[in-house]
């Protein structure tokens, strides 16, 4: 800061040095800038994680609305408890007996997004130093939060199955050696963000029981599970373990994120504390929109309407996968079976950062890989998401990209063939996403 007499502060920022060291991840990042011409009208945006709202018909929403103004204006209108409404907890569950999950309604706390659950839980069990185990790559604004409560964020590695049981144990094991405490294993479970991966039945079973055996929570954040195209995916981890695992759900994706409602279902003891942080942050979630959505479950075909979104998803999908194979045949993708997101794989030597404005140049856009690690891993990886933009322009932006890689292969090659690349050093830590990242 700049008072009189001190020369602290910057020109840009005169409380630069005021801020709390949690603050220290919460830079702007630098592809920020390139993402603000991302948004305009003309560039394929295959950044962001933003659902098809417009495949909800907007009548059945008009009709919630002027039902739940009728009936219950007045409770819309006011406060409700930090827990959530009784009525949507109780769809709640609904909702998660069909991934497997047997719970009670008053485990079930309503939260603002599955977002704001995820800074609870973090806010709960996170001491400056404790390290969170996350795969590699992870959802980057669960690491926004996580750094931001100064936590050692730590990855496992995964495959095309999910994460990896057995480097788990090795990682448990390197940590544990150096006198670290691990307070949770962060997993996205089902058609992960931003790799579109699922763990296997298999490795759900292990991990759990890895977890259990180490006292390390498990937070499950399954937003995308309902949303497979061939097959469901396995139950869901807390299905099978009510004691160790908190499990996250949202109606961001099968209904729209613009409620801002999702939820936790955390074993009592710590469904105590949440809902005590909750009140704490927010009083309580919005109740206008838990009794939009409470109506909206109970009158309309919700099931039907998921599946509708299914049905686009799927389609966007396989018009990503057939343009990645006829466009860009060198590369090497997942293949998600549910979700928003495919992961795709460039030559070692290619940096996707670094290529991004090329790519905004084609009129194409693409998150870099390094957004999903927190250690500056991802370097030749980009997240694609087919989730927003109709099959045609899905399309059009994967040529649009191929001829950026391609450009950028020959730039790298002509100057290889006179003399070696320089390597370029790798930023650590991660920076806060764009908005519209998802
Ligand atoms: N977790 C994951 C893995 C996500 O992809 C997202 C949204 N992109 C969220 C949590 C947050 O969703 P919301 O707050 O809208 O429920």
């Amino acid at each position: 800061m700049t008072h009189e007499g001190t020369n602290e502060g910057t020109n840009f920022d005169p409380w630069y040095d005021r801020y709390a060291d949690r603050t220290a991840g919460l830079s702007a990042s630098e592809v920020r800038a390139l993402f603000a011409v991302a948004s305009r009208p003309e560039v394929v945006s295959l950044a962001g994680g933003m659902p098809f709202v417009a495949a909800l018909p907007p009548e059945l929403i008009a009709g919630a609305f002027e039902r739940v103004m009728a009936t219950q204006g007045s409770l819309a209108l006011q406060y409700s408890s930090g827990q959530g409404i009784p009525a949507l907890r109780e769809q709640i569950l609904e909702v998660m007996a069909l991934e497997g999950i047997r719970a009670s309604v008053d485990d079930v706390v309503v939260t603002t997004g599955s977002q704001h659950a995820l800074e609870l839980v973090t806010k709960l069990f996170i001491n400056p130093g404790d390290v969170v185990l996350a795969e590699g790559p992870s959802y980057v604004t669960a690491m926004v939060v996580f750094n931001s409560f100064q936590a050692d964020i730590t990855h496992v590695p995964m495959d095309e199955h999910g994460l990896i049981p057995e480097a788990l144990r090795s990682t448990i094991a390197r940590l544990k050696a150096v006198g670290k405490t691990i307070k949770f294993l962060y997993t996205i479970p089902s058609f992960s963000n931003p790799a579109g991966v699922t763990l296997t039945w298999q490795r759900r079973l292990e991990i759990l029981e890895i977890c259990r055996a180490n006292d390390i929570l498990v937070l499950e954040d399954n937003p995308y599970g309902l949303l497979y195209f061939d097959s469901p995916p396995p139950q869901a981890m807390r299905s099978v373990d009510e004691d160790g695992v908190v499990y996250l759900g949202t109606f961001s994706k099968t209904l729209a994120p613009g409620f801002r409602v999702g939820w936790a279902l955390a074993p009592h003891a710590i469904r105590e504390k949440m809902i005590l942080a909750n009140e704490a942050a927010v009083l309580s979630p919005s109740s206008f929109s838990q009794l939009m959505i409470s109506e909206y479950l109970s009158t309309a075909d919700w099931k039907g309407q998921i599946n509708t979104f299914r049905d686009i998803y799927r389609e966007r999908r396989d018009a990503m996968l057939a343009a990645l194979a006829e466009y860009l045949p060198q590369l090497s993708w997942t293949v998600p079976n549910g979700g928003f997101y495919v992961w795709v794989t460039l030559p070692d030597h290619m940096d996707s950062k670094a290529m991004l404005p090329r790519a905004v140049k084609e009129l194409v856009a693409f998150t870099p890989g390094t957004a999903f690690y927190a250690d500056g891993s991802g370097r030749n990886n980009i997240r694609l998401s087919f989730c927003y933009p109709t099959p045609e322009f899905i399309r059009e932006g994967i040529r649009r990209l191929s001829v950026a890689i391609n450009g950028e292969l020959d730039l790298l090659s002509t100057f290889s063939q006179t003399s070696p690349l320089a390597a370029i050093p790798l930023k650590q830590g991660i920076a806060t996403p764009p908005s519209n990242i998802g």
